[in-house]
């Protein structure tokens, strides 16, 4: 049993091959079998074609900080402790955008611009959630 206690994904056939993913140390998006386009959030329809056909594929992890907030009051109890902490809107190379805690920094230092790299924090032995951390 797992000590971790915060919000945990629910695993289903549609989102499981992004959470297997990062548990392997990488980002993967469905990409449009039809136009290309790589969708997220998990979609069972391309937002630009309407087309259902995709294929999971494996993208850099690497991105610019769009945008970011640091949380000063807890909204579940399980991020009490720590408080307090940054999330941030990471535009990635390839397209899609996504949010994520930037670690490895104060949290006060993110800053919008900075150039940040997935990394994969494994919180239970099924689910690994994807952060960022400033690029190398
Ligand atoms: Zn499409």
């Amino acid at each position: 049993m797992s000590d971790y206690d915060k919000p945990l994904p629910t695993l289903t056939d549609e989102n499981r091959p992004f959470w297997e993913s990062c548990k392997a140390g990488r980002l993967s998006f469905q990409k449009c079998s039809a136009c290309g386009h790589l969708r997220y959030p998990i979609s069972p329809f391309c937002p630009q074609c309407l087309s259902a056909e995709y294929a999971w594929t494996p993208v850099s992890g690497r991105g610019t900080v769009f945008s970011y907030v640091v949380f000063h009051q807890a909204y579940h109890p399980g991020f009490k402790g720590d408080l307090p902490y940054n999330v941030a809107l990471v535009q990635l190379e390839e397209g899609p955008r996504m949010y994520g805690n930037v670690v490895g920094v104060a949290h006060d230092a993110v800053r919008i611009g900075h150039a940040v790299e997935a990394v994969f924090d494994p919180v239970t032995p099924e689910i690994t959630i994807p952060r960022f951390r400033p690029a190398r």
